[in-house]
């Protein structure tokens, strides 16, 4: 089904659109439909306009869609703040972490990933510039964290995600640079990082510009949320 006024569509013709203008493929940036407190009929909908990759922030609720959803060869990404005592449900029943932030959590994850599943992807989570923050990890302890879950045998570093502060549009790029020098310093050492996960709904744009590979957008794609 295609509705020519779907956000689905406007979303992926301005992702589109905003790769061409920065001389970038548009294949080589993944639109993540962050769908915490949406239902899964919701999610269904979008689901059927060929949307695959759907972001969660609550692991309950998410596990709730992943099973009301299954058969339907969606991606599953955990992006919210993890809890230890989670790791083996969120090791169990996702395809990518974007929000590791400690080598404690990454050590349960890889140890609880289930043996016949691939390995999990994640991405270091990098507090950019919030220091009242209670997610991410500094800049400077980028290197260190990523060398260590480079050497667990059941996840697959993928690269970097960082959520900037609250306010919108070319107030983000400054941290978004930093966050694209930080994979482009990493990837002399490991040339497999891909994936710089940055760009929420007010501020997708310019993240592409600075070189996002996955753009987290739930407001733009399901409307202002109520929950
Ligand atoms: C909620 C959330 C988003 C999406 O935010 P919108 O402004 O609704 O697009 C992206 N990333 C993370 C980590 C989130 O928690």
């Amino acid at each position: 089904m295609t509705d020519s006024k779907s956000p689905l569509i406007e979303i992926n013709a301005q992702i589109s659109a905003i790769c061409e203008q920065s001389g970038r493929d548009s294949g080589s940036v993944q639109l993540l439909a962050v769908s915490k407190t949406r239902t899964a009929d919701e999610l269904a909908r979008l689901a059927d306009q060929g949307q695959r990759h759907f972001g969660e922030n609550y692991l309950q609720e998410a596990l709730e869609k992943i099973a009301a959803l299954q058969g339907r060869d969606l991606v599953w990404h955990f992006i919210g703040p993890i809890q230890s005592n989670k790791t083996r449900d969120i090791a169990a029943h996702f395809d990518w972490v974007h929000s590791v932030d400690r080598l404690k959590v990454a050590r349960r994850l890889s140890e609880q990933r289930p043996a016949e599943l691939p390995p999990l992807n994640v991405c270091i989570q990098v507090n950019v510039d919030d220091e009242d923050s209670k997610s991410g990890i500094a800049l400077e302890a980028v290197p260190a964290l990523a060398a260590e879950i480079a050497t667990l045998p059941n996840l697959r570093l993928r690269g970097l995600m960082a959520i900037p502060r609250a306010d919108s549009g070319d107030n983000s790029r400054g941290a978004f640079r930093q966050l694209a020098m930080t994979l482009s310093q990493l990837r002399n050492t490991m040339p497999s990082l891909d994936t710089l996960s940055m760009g929420m709904s007010a501020d997708y744009g310019v993240a592409i510009e600075e070189g996002a590979t996955m753009v987290r957008v739930g407001t733009a794609l399901f409307g202002p949320r109520t929950a």
